[in-house]
């Protein structure tokens, strides 16, 4: 609890109805989620992008396939952190609290928030490309490549419900996203570089329509210029000391 939380933002917190808090891969690298960028081994050879695109699937889904299996099999070796788990107190802190995901490692459900928009989908959940049925991670059929879909008369290639370079974000939770933001008395931007857009458009939307825009990062980011405040640090030491921060003002 040594970061320091100045009043500024208490005395928002302190009042707010709705807190947004906007993600992205930093919390997730806390918990030791690999960018897939370095030299993880068997698919160094490959970067992300080259993979994580439809006409890659469509040209070699086995390969696609068990490289969306690798991730899985790391994130189901890491742990929702203390920024994830203050994200979930936060919930019960504020009469309204949302939290917008750019990750699709599936740790803010895990650790417990409820009221999650998940920007670039979820690489637990899978969906047909023929037919659109749904599976999840426990329901696929075992097979050694890409499996297909088992629903009557359909065999179409199961892919994972994740946001592909080239695709559109869900039209959904996109609505949803700017909605929390609009609609924010206070906005966190907690391990985000802020420059993927149209995402990095979010935390601007929110300030524009009035909340008082806090910024969480380890170094200083695009967006910084634009914050009310920036705290510097992780989000597994920030944000437990916020929350500790609010609970200690409240407690008569
Ligand atoms: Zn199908």
């Amino acid at each position: 609890m040594s970061t320091h939380i100045p009043d500024v933002l208490l005395a928002r917190l302190l009042t707010a109805q709705r807190v947004t808090a906007f993600t992205g891969a930093g919390i997730s690298a806390e918990s030791g989620v690999p960018t897939f960028r370095g030299n993880e081994g068997l698919w160094k050879k490959f970067k992300p992008e080259e993979l994580a695109n439809l006409s890659a699937f469509m040209k070699n889904p086995d390969l696609v396939w068990e490289w969306y299996q690798a991730r899985r099999t790391i994130i189901g070796t890491v742990q929702p952190n203390d920024g994830h788990r203050a994200l979930v107190e936060m919930e019960v802190l504020f009469p309204s609290c949302t939290v917008i995901t750019q990750n699709v490692d599936n740790l803010h459900r895990r650790a417990g928030s409820r009221n999650i928009v998940e920007l670039h989908g979820n690489i637990e959940r899978n969906y047909c490309l023929s037919c659109g049925a749904t599976y999840d991670g426990t329901d696929l059929p075992h097979t050694a490549g890409v499996p297909r879909c088992t629903r009557s008369g359909c065999t179409g290639l199961i892919r994972p419900d994740v946001v592909w370079f080239g695709e559109m974000l869900p039209e959904d939770e996109w609505e949803g996203a700017v909605r929390a933001s609009a609609t924010a008395d206070v906005f966190f931007s907690i391990g985000t570089s802020a420059v993927v857009y149209p995402a990095a458009s979010l935390p601007l939307t929110a300030k524009q329509q009035g909340a008082f825009l806090v910024e969480i990062n380890t170094e200083r980011t695009p967006l910084t210029p634009s914050a009310d405040l920036f705290l510097q640090g992780v989000s597994g030491e920030v944000l437990p000391a916020i929350v500790h921060a609010v609970r200690e003002r409240r407690t008569p």
